[in-house]
């Protein structure tokens, strides 16, 4: 094997070496060593072309079924509501072979929304561990420490919900100034993020930051690791934060005694209480 030579900027001659990277060609320096996620890559697509994919998906069988998972989704990519052209494993055929055909594991999705479930997929199997995702819902008093404590206990695969930081990005006002028009957005956020949650595995944590408990919330949730917690920052510790973040004290005196009201009734009963 001769190698091929090219000079570079530096006027160095370095060798180099033609190989093929998931079947597009690239020159590289001799020493060059495919990264491992380019070979596994590489594996899938070979897996995916090989016999047993090739037929499935050239299966009259398969055709049918494809149509008719088309037609029961109107033709509407499921993810983000554009048209849709193709039909998606949910569980991807790879990991359960047995389940191909089946119609509740089927989706219509577009070529985007398809590419990028793809690509988590991959990064999950990547990764090989199968995570035991915990969501934790935080209640208690305005400028209880909330969402100080999920910075302290959050980790590097989380997701957070933040009313707060949400209404933040979506109008750039200053945190705790609520435009009511954008609420509703804020609101939409919330609801996908929960029914998206419930057919989630991917992270380790979840954290959603509320002040109320939410029935709605515990119902969709009820097949999850669900974890109810709450701050017990006393009333004057929080009055004195808000007041000196100059936030409508009043107001918030009126929401912590709502609070207060919902313990009465038993509301927070199923919430662990976290000594502040
Ligand atoms: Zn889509």
């Amino acid at each position: 094997m001769g190698g091929y030579f090219y000079v570079n900027w530096r006027a160095t001659i370095v060798q180099t070496k033609l190989v093929f990277i998931n079947g597009h060609r690239k020159l590289v320096p001799l020493d060059y060593r495919p990264r491992q996620d380019s070979d596994r890559a590489y594996n899938r697509h070979r897996t995916q072309t090989n016999g047993k994919y090739v037929a499935f998906y050239r299966s009259a069988q398969w055709l049918h079924l494809r149509q008719q998972i088309l037609e029961r989704d109107n033709g509407i990519c499921q993810r983000c509501g554009m048209e849709a052209t193709l039909v998606d494993h949910v569980v991807p055929s790879e990991d359960d072979w047995d389940d191909r055909l089946n119609a509740d594991n089927l989706q219509s999705l577009c070529k985007d929304c398809h590419y990028y479930k793809t690509r988590r997929e991959t990064a999950k199997r990547k990764k090989g561990v199968k995570r035991s995702m915990r969501i934790n819902v935080i209640a208690g008093y305005p400028a209880s420490g909330k969402t100080t404590y999920v910075a302290h206990h959050c980790g590097s695969h989380d997701l957070i919900f933040d009313y707060d930081a949400i209404m933040h990005a979506l109008t750039g006002l200053p945190e705790h100034i609520k435009n009511i028009d954008v609420h509703d957005y804020v609101t939409l956020i919330r609801e996908l993020i929960l029914r998206k949650l419930k057919a989630e595995q991917t992270f380790d944590n979840v954290w959603i930051i509320t002040t109320f408990p939410d029935e709605k919330l515990d119902s969709l949730l009820v097949s999850r690791d669900l974890h109810h917690l709450m701050l017990n920052t006393s009333k004057e510790v929080c009055i004195e934060r808000l007041n000196k973040q100059h936030r409508n004290v009043p107001e918030l005196v009126k929401v912590m005694s709502r609070i207060d009201e919902q313990k009465s009734e038993g509301k927070f009963s199923g919430f662990e209480i976290i000594a502040q």
